[in-house]
């Protein structure tokens, strides 16, 4: 039986406003996270990733707009809620983990009380009851002497004890998805693995998970399927095993290419020629020709489209057509 999607992305293209001008930085993504599902969107700086998380929680800044597509949470259409509404998503049903966790945390108050009230914001238990439940989550998620920890101030904890805490805040309201948007980007590698593996530890307990990085390190240890974004558009998608064991797309291959190995005896490594676009240079062709060892003229006058080509692989690339 066909699994049901928990989000479903459709055609969405996103602008920003500049001095005269609109600017696509997101261009038709399709995209679905099923229940239990780590997806992760891979892609460099740039390339539009998390203002496609921003989006799907209608957190988007204000000189940017939706301008065409549509976000399904649950059959739920995101782009049609209120403020009010979407108040009663975020967090209860959608968490958002950041890159800095400082930036998600006040310095002003100790974590008890900071947990506290992101609890309270949507359910009405009592403190007795939030105190205890957070002590358990915490020591779930291997964080020593919980007690001691909610009395502390965000910057008595270390980065990863932070990134523990507003994990465990998502899954004491019971969000059914989180949006990981680079989330052990500012960890040292010791705590990034720990940190992955309360990800998979709460996939495996039923929450999806949306997992933003440009390490394709990181995204190959958890991710059930991947999505490369290159420029504003997804390249490449599938299950990370394929893409990661064939590659398809140019920019994937380059991308690939360049992961460091501990083992070669290169003394150069790999990196990929050139600049990505700027989003004022976007358009009617493929954004990757002016860096793609492959390209010829339809590259540079049409833009390839996302098709499937091959066992649930989807590939936006002329070469594609060749074969
Ligand atoms: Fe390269 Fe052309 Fe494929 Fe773009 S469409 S990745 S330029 S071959």
């Amino acid at each position: 039986m066909k699994q049901k999607n928990l989000l479903e992305i459709k055609e969405l293209s996103v602008g920003f406003k500049s001095d005269n001008s609109t600017i696509n930085v997101l261009n038709d993504i399709s995209l679905d996270i099923k229940k239990n599902e780590i997806l992760g969107i891979a892609g460099e700086s740039g390339s539009g990733k998390s203002v496609l998380a921003l989006s799907t929680l209608k957190l988007l800044p204000k000189h940017s707009f939706i301008n065409k597509g549509s976000i399904l949470f649950e059959n739920r259409d995101i782009l049609s809620l209120n403020e009010k509404e979407m108040q009663k998503i975020r967090g209860k049903e959608i968490g958002i983990i950041f890159q800095d966790p400082s930036s998600s945390l006040s310095p002003l108050l100790k974590i008890r009380k900071q947990i506290k009230e992101a609890i309270l914001f949507h359910s009405k238990k009592d403190s007795k009851e939030i105190e205890e439940e957070s002590i358990r989550i915490l020591e779930k998620l291997n964080i020593k002497d919980a007690k001691q920890k909610l009395n502390s101030y965000p910057y008595e904890l270390s980065g990863g004890l932070k990134q523990r805490i507003i994990i465990a805040i998502s899954i004491m309201q019971s969000a059914k998805l989180i949006i990981a948007d680079e989330p052990t980007t500012a960890l040292d590698v010791t705590t990034q693995a720990q940190i992955l593996d309360i990800f998979k530890k709460i996939k495996e307990e039923g929450t999806s998970i949306l997992f933003i990085s440009h390490n394709l390190g990181v995204i190959n240890k958890i991710c059930d399927r991947v999505a490369i974004i290159y420029a504003s558009n997804i390249v490449e998608e599938g299950a990370t095993d394929d893409i990661f064991s064939s590659p398809k797309h140019p920019y994937t291959k380059a991308l690939l290419k360049a992961i460091p190995e501990l083992t070669t005896k290169k003394k150069k490594l790999d990196t990929i020629a050139g600049q990505i676009l700027i989003p004022s240079l976007y358009g009617n062709f493929c954004h990757f020709h002016n860096r793609c060892p492959f390209a010829f003229e339809r590259c540079r006058n049409e833009k390839p489209k996302l098709k499937i080509v091959d066992r649930n692989r989807k590939v936006a690339c002329f070469l594609e057509d060749k074969k």
